[in-house]
């Protein structure tokens, strides 16, 4: 038996240990081949097989049609946040941004460097700390593209609403929120993902990219791997991908078809498991202070304050001798983050809400 903890860590973070065990196997060895999951070929008829479930099984599980590409990239979603505008941004057609945090930010920022003058925030909750997502977004329909993060992993912030951007290609970071509710994911143009928070191991990055972008690379002059159409032609297999990271992205995705039932199921899960943490923080709201506003609350990383930064190093120490790790909040902004992705799962919750309610009647 393998020791396991409840680990609320943001990012790489916690995986089903069903994926853990299978893939634990198939390191030793692969399909019965005599090799290892970490010694195959890319090439190999083997692993293609894995690749191209995993694109299947995304396709089928976000309800989107063949006028969608599937790629597994690496470089992350920061590699991501240059080649959106590299590749998609049009001459004098202004690049949209909303900015709802330090993730949106370093989006932003890569755009300037493209563009600075066709790069265009148009709306942003800076104001108040980034605590809300902006209600009015407003959309120019001669731009580009419109860019928004869908969870701000850091502020604890999430878009319960999508923009209407009309014939505006929609695009979105999911690094932190991506499966974890039943979305139409039609109404975007290009959603791309880090595989390490919802996903995954660390070392891919998922792009979904709908046909009609990868045109807007025809007439460009880009570096060959930095080319979104580099990679749909040769389907993520140009150059050698992170074999091992997409193996293990097969399988949560597996994980989610046929243990969780799909995507309504997650969801469901989710929705349980953040309402049971709110409610608690809202019912001690003399102790505990929620930081995001109530309509824009993440159901992935839930971020709250306790009176001092004292007590808040004293309930991360706490916490972890309860085997709940990884509740510090992000340096940049400190308090508390419970991180409570889809693989995170309900008794972790549980063992959670009843620690602060302990820590609160002992301090
Ligand atoms: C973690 C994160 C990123 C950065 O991902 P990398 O894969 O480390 O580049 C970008 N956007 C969001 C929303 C994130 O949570």
């Amino acid at each position: 038996m393998v020791k396991r903890v409840y680990n609320f860590y943001a990012g790489p973070a916690t995986l089903p240990f069903s994926v853990i065990e299978k893939a634990s196997k198939n390191v030793l060895e692969f399909n019965n081949l005599g090799i290892s999951i970490l010694e195959i070929s890319h090439r190999a008829i083997e692993f293609d097989k894995v690749i191209k479930e995993a694109q299947k099984d995304i396709k089928e599980i976000m309800n989107l049609d063949d006028n969608y590409h599937v790629l597994f990239l690496q470089g992350g979603a920061s590699l991501q946040f240059h080649m959106i505008p590299l590749n998609l941004m049009l001459e004098s057609k202004p690049a949209l941004y909303v900015n709802t945090g330090a993730w949106s930010k370093k989006a932003i920022k890569e755009s300037k460097i493209i563009d600075e003058n066709n790069t265009k925030v148009v709306a942003s909750s800076e104001d108040k700390n980034f605590t809300y997502i902006p209600k009015e977004i407003p959309c120019d329909s001669s731009a580009s593209y419109l860019h928004i993060t869908t969870n701000n992993t850091i502020y604890g912030t999430e878009y319960h609403f999508f923009p209407d951007t009309g014939d505006v290609p929609l695009v979105a970071d999911m690094s932190s929120d991506i499966l974890n509710r039943n979305l139409d994911f039609k109404k975007f143009a290009l959603i791309y993902a880090g595989a390490q928070k919802n996903l995954g191991p660390a070392g891919t990055t998922l792009v979904i990219i709908r046909d009609d972008l990868v045109k807007r690379t025809e007439n460009k002059k880009l570096p060959t791997l930095l080319n979104y159409k580099t990679h749909v032609e040769k389907d993520s297999l140009f150059n050698t991908p992170s074999v091992f990271a997409v193996y293990v992205v097969h399988l949560v995705l597996k994980w989610i078809k046929d243990e969780m039932g799909g995507l309504k199921n997650v969801e469901k899960l989710n929705r349980k498991k953040a309402e049971l943490l709110y409610s608690t923080i809202d019912d001690m709201s003399d102790f505990y202070r929620g930081t995001a506003e109530k309509d824009s609350r993440s159901l992935m990383n839930v971020t709250f304050r306790l009176p001092s930064e004292e007590l808040e190093k004293r309930f991360v120490e706490k916490a972890a001798e309860r085997d709940l790790i990884g509740l510090k909040g992000h340096r940049s902004v400190g308090g508390i983050r419970a991180s409570i992705y889809n693989a995170f799962p309900y008794e972790g919750v549980e063992k959670l809400v009843e620690f602060m309610r302990d820590f609160r009647k002992n301090s």
